[in-house]
């Protein structure tokens, strides 16, 4: 059809003639991104945090049947008391008979505590990798949504992953969702997930995904499966087949309260923990490497069956 006789098509049906969008766009997970950091550091207990989690919250409302905030709160040894928040989104949770949460933390280190000088090392990172690329991804795969009717998406974006100093005051978002019953049951209703998927640090320009060890101890087959599946739709040089570092993340709590989480993470990323966590050490390519392998793993039907191990 000319693009005269499409556009008098459109407007006989009354509609405007909308640009078609990629499956997963990585341009609007760019956009995400970007966002997300053009608030400043989103370090719990300041405005930018506020901000952003307002922002995630009506991005995802978009998209979601239903978007909560859970939160939660922490004595930190900085002698203050912080308030967090959870964001929970859910599509077709209840219904569903595949059930994988997905999730990637919100807040920001306070301090870039890998930096040489002691002035730069008191002052808070803006973490457009470390923390804005994971969200970025799960926002946006939650907009390109079209997964099987069996499959049921619970997006969890965590705060307070990298409060710290120490790893006692790390992860806090993740471990309250498994403190106990009730708090499980304020994320995921009657219905416990399948398993998750966690994403961290994941917008590097040169990105590479090795296997966490951690994630392949807990849920070996899960992760086979996901490796596999990354090679044959032609990414296998991002997911590569090989041992990567162990990570301490928000995944090795949730395996211990017996929900499979895997973990994929570049942490060969060298303004690790440093102001020099930018955007532009990041790109719009490796988001959309993650969300072409999410995006495609998440339409198998199911996206995996079986015991993880
Ligand atoms: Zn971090």
């Amino acid at each position: 059809m000319s693009l005269l006789l499409s556009l008098l098509a459109a407007t006989v049906m009354g509609q405007d003639p909308v640009k078609p969008r990629p499956t997963f766009d990585q341009a609007a997970a760019w956009k995400v991104l970007t966002t997300q950091c053009d608030f400043g550091p989103r370090v719990p207990g300041t405005p930018g945090h506020l901000k952003c989690r307002d922002y995630l919250v009506e991005t995802f409302k978009k998209s979601c049947d239903s978007v909560k905030t859970v939160e939660l709160t922490h004595n930190w040894s900085k002698g203050k008391k912080v308030t967090m928040w959870n964001i929970v989104a859910t599509q077709n949770w209840e219904k569903a008979t595949t059930r994988v949460v997905l999730l990637a933390h919100w807040d920001t280190r306070p301090t870039a505590d890998q930096e040489e000088s002691a002035a730069k090392r008191k002052q808070p990172i803006l973490g457009a990798n470390d923390g804005a690329s994971g969200v970025a991804v799960l926002a946006e795969l939650a907009r390109a949504a079209d997964f099987p009717k069996s499959v049921g998406i619970a997006y969890i974006l965590t705060d307070g992953e990298d409060l710290g100093p120490s790893l006692e005051e790390m992860f806090l978002g993740a471990k309250h969702i498994v403190q106990s019953r009730a708090n499980t049951k304020q994320y995921f209703g009657d219905n416990v997930p399948n398993y998750g998927i966690l994403l961290d640090m994941i917008g590097d320009k040169s990105l590479r995904i090795p296997v966490e060890p951690n994630s392949a101890y807990y849920a070996p087959k899960l992760m086979g499966a996901f490796y596999d599946h990354a090679a044959k739709i032609g990414l296998g040089s991002t997911f590569p087949k090989v041992y990567g570092p162990s990570i301490e993340d928000d995944h090795i709590c949730l395996n211990d309260a017996g929900i499979p989480v895997i973990d994929l993470i570049d942490f060969d990323y060298e303004p690790w923990h440093t102001l020099g966590d930018t955007v532009d050490k990041c790109s719009a390519e490796s988001l959309g490497k993650v969300g072409k392998m999410l995006h495609s793993w998440l339409k198998l039907d199911p996206p995996f069956s079986g015991p993880v191990k």
